[in-house]
Formats: C-alpha cells, structure tokens, sequence
C-alpha cells in the first residue's frame, strides 16, 4: 500500500508551506460554517481543498513552486512577526525584558537574580530593577 502511493506520488508536487496554510484556512472556514450555518463558507472551504490537492497532486512542479513562493514573500512580514511573538512568550518563562528610561531600548535580564542595577548598553545609563 506505502509503496503503491509512493509509485503514485512519483514526480508530483506534494505539499508545502502554501498547501498547509490553505488547509488551515479550509479547517478555519468550516469550524465558522459549524457556529454560523453560512453555506458560503462551506462552498468555499469546499474550493480550497480541491485546489490544495490539485495543488499536491500536480505535475507542473516548477509552477507549484512559484506559487509556494509568492506566499512566502507576501507573508514574510507577518511570520516574522508572529515568530517574534513566540519567541517572546518562550523566553518569558527564562527572562525579564525591561525598556531603558531614557532611551526606550529594550533589555533582556535573566530572572531570579534579585535585586539588580542594570547599565544600558546603547546610552549607559544605569537603573535598578527586581529581575
Ligand atoms: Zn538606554
């Protein structure tokens, strides 16, 4: 069975970061059609996941490709954004971050260290805060 679908899979796309954000738009569209009973939205979660599959089952990979592309670059922003956010909320459970007084700059303190005087990198100024 594995190997047959492998034999299928031969020389087709497959999936990639666009095919799993469209399936995630797919799940997103029919959980609201659930709560809302908006028949639209059913049709239209019903048209990404024909195009997500005839997107994995294609041929035409140099295509695919492209298309892959033209996601990344329009959403790089946004990722990163939404990177940061991660790593924000990880690093909270390790660290501290607090915003200079004087020149806003933000700096990473590493906690339960006490009581700490903190010395600015960028403007040297110094301020005491609990880390
Ligand atoms: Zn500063």
């Amino acid at each position: 069975m594995r190997r047959r679908l492998e034999q299928f899979m031969l020389g087709r796309y497959g999936t990639d970061d666009f095919s799993k954000f469209l399936l995630a738009l797919c799940l997103v569209l029919l959980v609201l059609n659930m709560f809302t009973r908006v028949q639209l939205l059913y049709l239209l979660a019903l048209v990404l996941l024909v195009y997500c599959y005839f997107r994995m089952l294609s041929r035409n990979i140099s295509a695919r490709a492209a298309e892959n592309q033209r996601y990344l670059d329009g959403t790089a922003n946004m990722r990163r954004t939404l990177r940061g956010w991660k790593n924000r909320v990880v690093q909270s459970k390790d660290y501290h971050v607090y915003k200079c007084p004087s020149c806003g700059q933000k700096i990473r303190i590493p906690r339960g260290k006490g009581r700490i005087c903190i010395t600015c990198p960028k403007c040297r100024t110094e301020f005491e805060k609990r880390s």
